[in-house]
């Protein structure tokens, strides 16, 4: 198959030619001292965390006479950047799922995110439409995951299920088209716990010619294989691979075993309690954070001190914690081992969603025809375009609507805002305080609607499909 590199933009090349900086910045986010280090003894730092740039090159950031921002800063948001456009282009314009009414669910969870979960988090969610564990527990157990998975247990093994496997693909391709290739195979799983990690990676781009993205938290461990990983996967065109570093430790380790330009396409995401990058607040994590508030404190520092969260008045002035999960998926989270299949989408974490996701639907197929008819019955249930007149219809208790004699106003939880006047549009003024006021089944509101209101049953459908395409309604 030929490979598709279509996707891969700027940001791959910018990241080469300053895989040093890449580096250099890895470190400087992650560790409160380096800076001090750095001012020290310039050389002796770079040259003790094994990063190749020149004093003269970072000299900007450890000189306080300098007040303009570092040119190495505006390199770094510039990669970033690119690589936001390529999220942008490939996840939320191209790769979109097939199924219409999939597509309508899938956007009408994307709406809802932005009021429950705010901008920033919707703009850079790639909204994956498949991810697989090829495990059932992660071997790693870190403190703060958001996804609590159990100890580790079982490996799926791709020499005896490798045709239940290819079958699974199948039907899933047949199903989401296009957007097959968001697919990535972990989630409460350590990929490299699966000895046949890499066999997998290379049906997925076999089947949809698109080389999975990779989390792992053991970069530090079989270097040899992460090395031969990294190769396979730029060999095939994959678009980003991604290393948890969760301590300092295991920072340095890692930038010792490989040099910057072998993980010049990699992303070291530093996870020790002092980086600057903050915990999402959803399992693991927030069972902590319910139990010693401080934590929880101390990461809302971080975020507020980020430039999305400073400069915009609407996260600034919130209470709310701005990472409430991290969660990237809105579509099918299949365990390969249990043969579980659950359909879900970011929520901020709660006692009813505690892992930071909700799960419309779950069930257990024994083969692929029986996957085939789970694929059916949620299409029915919930790739809808339109409600259907059962459905109930109340609103998501976090939303806060205002009902005032001349408008209604539903509010985010980080003051994203729909305000309907009365004046301006009666019909849905009616409608929406009705709702407000009693769970109600379209089919009622639509009679209450033409009895008291004399609003048509198509004005009232078209008004209330159009609340249902901003994701407002609960369990929808
Ligand atoms: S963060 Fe990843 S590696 Fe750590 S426990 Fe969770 S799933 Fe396992």
């Amino acid at each position: 198959m030929q490979k598709s590199l279509n996707y891969r933009n700027s940001y791959h090349d910018n990241l080469h030619r300053y895989a040093g900086l890449k580096r250099f910045f890895e470190r400087w986010s992650a560790d409160p001292d380096f800076k001090q280090d750095l001012i020290n003894n310039t050389t002796e730092a770079l040259k003790k965390h094994a990063i190749p740039v020149t004093p003269d090159e970072i000299k900007y950031m450890i000189d306080e006479r300098i007040t303009e921002l570092p040119q190495p800063v505006k390199t770094m948001w510039e990669i970033s950047k690119s690589k936001q456009d390529l999220i942008q282009s490939f996840y939320l314009s191209e790769n979109l799922p097939r199924d219409r009414g999939m597509l309508a669910w899938r956007n009408r969870q994307i709406a809802r995110q932005r009021f429950d979960l705010g901008p920033f988090f919707t703009d850079t969610n790639i909204h994956s439409s498949m991810t697989v564990e090829l495990s059932q527990g992660c071997s790693v157990g870190c403190w703060f995951c958001a996804l609590s998975p159990d100890s580790f247990k079982e490996n799926y093994n791709y020499e005896d299920n490798r045709e239940e496997w290819l079958r699974l693909l199948d039907t899933m391709h047949s199903f989401l088209g296009d957007a097959m290739k968001s697919t990535f195979l972990y989630w409460a799983t350590e990929p490299f716990d699966n000895p046949d990690y890499e066999k997998f990676c290379l049906d997925i781009y076999e089947a949809c010619g698109v080389f999975p993205p990779t989390t792992t938290a053991v970069a530090h461990k079989d270097t040899e294989r992460i090395r031969r990983f990294i190769e396979l996967s730029a060999d095939h065109g994959c678009w980003l691979n991604r290393f948890s570093l969760t301590s300092l430790g295991i920072m340095s380790k890692v930038h010792k075993a490989f040099s910057a330009e072998e993980l010049a396409e990699v992303e070291c995401l530093a996870l020790n309690m002092n980086t600057s990058f903050a915990y999402g607040n959803a399992g693991n994590f927030r069972k902590r954070a319910l139990e010693r508030p401080e934590i929880l404190s101390q990461q809302d520092n971080k975020l507020r001190k980020a430039p999305w969260h400073r400069f915009n008045s609407d996260y600034a002035e919130s209470e709310e914690y701005a990472n409430g999960s991290i969660c990237c998926v809105t579509g099918f989270l299949i365990n390969a081992v249990s043969r579980k299949i659950q359909l879900i989408s970011p929520t901020t974490a709660s006692d009813e969603w505690p892992l930071g996701y909700i799960i419309f639907a779950e069930a257990i197929y024994e083969n692929a025809a029986e996957l085939e008819m789970i694929l059916q019955s949620w299409s029915i249930q919930y790739f809808k375009e339109k409600l259907e007149d059962n459905d109930i219809l109340r609103f998501h208790p976090w939303l806060d609507i205002s009902v005032l004699p001349d408008r209604i106003e539903i509010k985010g939880r980080f003051n994203q805002k729909e305000i309907i006047e009365e004046t301006a549009n009666p019909s849905l003024y009616y409608l929406v305080r009705h709702i407000t006021e009693v769970p109600v089944r379209l089919t009622d509101i639509r009679q209450h609607a033409a009895a008291n209101f004399s609003i048509s049953p198509q004005e009232s459908d078209l008004l209330i499909n159009e609340l249902y395409k901003k994701g407002f309604f609960y369990g929808c």
